[in-house]
């Protein structure tokens, strides 16, 4: 029996990992649950699938999920620190980090430090923190699996894990696929007007409101690639984005001998959520075969910077190292909220993005303090920028 925390269970990776627990009552337990907000959400998921620990954001929240949980043994908490407890229990095994943004930094490193299966779909923490979450997955014998579906195929596609470097196991590219998201046709000039509920309209993935909006930029691929780089040892010359509507082949590899090896799939985060959790072993995701014979054409393209320039700011910030990849993941959290609510225009975004990264210095990522300093900066830096946006 596999004991489980989510953290992050009322979101859209959280209910798909529940979707395929569910399927497997015999193999696995669920351990604790976490939501920020959601709290009638949370309840209804601890009535069905009975963990020991639920954790929520606020004292307020925490009331109110204690009061609908009433005469159920469920243990409930609030606040970062409880969201570390549940990650690190000796009570549990593996942990689905699905918290969405740098919020979910400080849970996920205490299941690395705690040597747990943590199964990442928050890329936002490895983006802020490639080098010092690798080491203390490394130094406290952690074991990693990735969720984003690409890092899912890439690993899925290199030899033996990926316990050796690029280098060192001909490897020639990484090739990273990207649907473009809704606005890869649209005209570039009609960008500045889009809405919130436009950007979020992914037409193959249904996904959380934030990673939407990234999807929209591309910034999400930027930080894919920095994902990339720390995950798989490779340098940012090693990765290729490349353009792929259809999200059938989810990221591929490239040998030096010329071989391409890929995976295929129907676009469902379960069939990745359901990799990692049996990994190395194999079970039944719910999602349906893929049919080659009725897909249709698949097409690839290169990507456009012009159009997409969130891509080369990502690209140039793991070039530049140190904390500049979290001077950038914060200022675009804090350009995403500002054009979900509706503050700041579409190509707002990557306009308050480059300004942090142009206005601020960074620096070395030597812990996590001086991450987390280089985070408030830059979310006091873009925060400046946003206000001072007059939207017409
Ligand atoms: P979501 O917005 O649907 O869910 C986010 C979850 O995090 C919710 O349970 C929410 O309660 C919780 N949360 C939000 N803010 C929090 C905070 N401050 N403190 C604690 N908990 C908080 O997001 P999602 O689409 O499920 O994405 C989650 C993560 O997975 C993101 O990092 C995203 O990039 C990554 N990811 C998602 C997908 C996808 O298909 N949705 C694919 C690949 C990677
Ligand atoms: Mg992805």
């Amino acid at each position: 029996m596999q004991r489980i925390t989510i953290l992050g269970a009322t979101g859209s990776i959280g209910v798909s990992t529940l979707d395929v627990l569910a399927r497997h009552p015999e193999q696995y337990q669920v351990y604790a649950l976490s939501a920020h907000g959601r709290v009638a959400e949370l309840a209804a998921q601890c009535r069905q699938f009975r963990p020991q620990r639920a954790v929520v954001g606020t004292a307020e929240a925490a009331a109110e999920l204690s009061r609908l949980l009433e005469g159920l043994p469920v243990d409930v908490a609030y606040g970062e620190a409880a969201l570390c407890e549940i990650a690190a229990s000796p009570d549990t095994d593996t942990v689905m980090a699905a918290i969405v943004g740098a919020a979910g930094l400080a849970p996920a490193l205490a299941a690395a430090r705690a040597g747990k299966k943590i199964l990442l779909a928050n890329k936002e923490a490895l983006v802020m923190s490639g080098q010092l979450f690798m080491d203390a997955v490394r130094e406290h014998k952690a074991t990693l699996l990735p969720i984003d579906s690409e890092h899912n195929a890439i690993f899925q596609s290199l030899p033996s894990q990926y316990a050796r470097a690029p280098g060192e196991s001909g490897v020639a590219k990484i090739l990273l696929t990207a649907s473009g998201g809704p606005f890869l046709n649209r005209a570039v000039e009609t960008l500045e007007a889009v809405t919130p509920a436009e950007a979020c309209k992914h037409p193959n993935w249904s996904m959380g409101r934030k990673i939407s909006v990234d999807s929209a930029t591309m910034m999400n691929k930027g930080l894919e690639v920095i994902e990339a780089h720390w995950l798989f040892g490779a340098p940012a010359e090693l990765i290729e984005v490349v353009i792929h509507p259809q999200s059938v082949i989810h990221s591929m590899v490239s040998y030096v001998d010329g071989s391409v090896l890929a995976q295929l799939g129907n676009p469902d985060m379960r069939t990745p959520i359901a990799h990692a959790l049996a990994y190395p072993e194999r079970i039944a995701s719910g999602v349906a075969q893929l049919d080659l014979t009725t897909m249709g054409a698949l097409q690839f393209y290169q990507p456009d910077y012009a159009r997409f320039p969130c891509l080369a700011l990502a690209f140039d910030a793991l070039r530049a190292g140190g904390t500049a990849p979290a001077l950038l993941n914060a200022a675009n959290e804090i350009a995403v909220e500002a054009f979900l609510d509706e503050r700041i225009g579409f190509r707002d975004i990557d306009r308050v993005v480059r300004r942090v990264m142009d206005e601020n210095e960074h620096g070395a990522a030597d812990d996590i303090a001086a991450v987390m300093a280089q985070d408030a900066r830059a979310r006091q830096a873009a925060s400046t920028i946003v206000a001072g946006i007059v939207r017409h």
